[in-house]
């Protein structure tokens, strides 16, 4: 998988402390990360408190932060775990004391990345570290891609992030019964050979390929089939070709992406936004987590 180096790179410079690189950090995903909780938040001011929270987040688990992972679905993980507390809360009546805000910052499936998960753990079936899972996942999709099999990656959506069934899937793309049945078989010799050579072993079986499923679970949290924020751009203007168009418009609307749909409201925003609520809400985020930077370089 290539890693942004870019990314790394700064990620790097915050670890050694340096403030400007932390405001670029800020600066780079607070867009989105507003356009994603405002998803689901009707008041914009919540929504920022929480965007503000997850970038405290993400310096205090800055440790369990492994660098190989991408560091927008770290983002995302720590805002969609604040979020669903928050609205827990408030629908208990609760306020969030100070003393809950400092639990769980690192999202539970990020913790501790040399053993498998929690629930992982948990199920006999996936005797496979998430992580060379994950990887295996990610370089089929790429396969799929290049290999222009996008209706693969599309019953593969279907089936893991819609939780839909053969005969909905087939319906939906004018297909068989017996054609969806084959492209999953197909599918799951490509996973077999695909993590053959890992170190980690998963033994694949059909029900992997259903919504429920840890594997599914960790497709959707993992974003694994998520867009590049560059490639929606390009979608934006047109400029992709039809398949790729068709895809994206699967997976954005059909599948109903958030992050994308986030990425993508972003995207629209940057361009006839006037207001300085980026700087402003910038400025706030870095005020209250830059005293754990200041603090790391001691
Ligand atoms: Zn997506």
């Amino acid at each position: 998988m290539p890693v942004d180096e870019a990314e790394r790179y700064i990620i790097d410079s915050v670890h050694r402390g340096d403030q400007d690189a932390w405001r670029e950090v800020i600066d780079r995903y607070q867009g989105r990360l507003v356009s994603f909780a405002r998803r689901m938040l009707a008041e914009r001011a919540e929504a920022e408190d929480l965007v503000q929270e997850a970038f405290l987040g993400l310096m205090r688990s800055l440790k369990s932060y492994d660098a190989n992972r991408s560091l927008e679905t770290y983002l995302f993980a720590i805002l969609r775990n604040k979020i669903t507390d928050h609205i827990r809360r408030r629908h208990k009546g609760q306020r969030q004391s100070l003393d809950q805000l400092e639990l769980d910052d690192a999202p539970e499936e990020w913790i501790d990345t040399d053993t498998p998960s929690r629930y992982v753990a948990g199920r006999e079936d996936v005797a496979m570290q998430r992580q060379t899972l994950v990887e295996c996942l990610r370089s089929w999709v790429a396969q799929c891609r290049n290999g222009r099999r996008f209706q693969d990656l599309i019953v593969v959506e279907m089936l893991m992030v819609l939780g839909l069934r053969n005969k909905e899937v087939a319906s939906d793309l004018g297909l068989t019964e017996p054609a969806v049945a084959g492209i999953k078989f197909r599918v799951l010799e490509q996973w077999r050979t695909l993590t053959g050579e890992a170190r980690e072993k998963h033994d694949w079986q059909e029900t992997d390929l259903a919504a429920d499923s840890t594997v599914a679970r960790i497709w959707r949290e993992e974003r694994i089939s998520c867009l590049k924020r560059s490639t929606l751009g390009r979608h934006l203007l047109g400029a992709l070709d039809d398949d790729w168009t068709d895809y994206a418009e699967f997976h954005v609307q059909f599948a109903d992406c958030d992050y994308c749909q986030a990425n993508i409201e972003d995207l629209r925003r940057e361009d006839q936004d006037e207001s300085d609520w980026r700087a402003d809400l910038r400025e706030r985020c870095f005020a209250s987590s830059v005293g754990f930077l200041t603090h790391r370089e001691e």
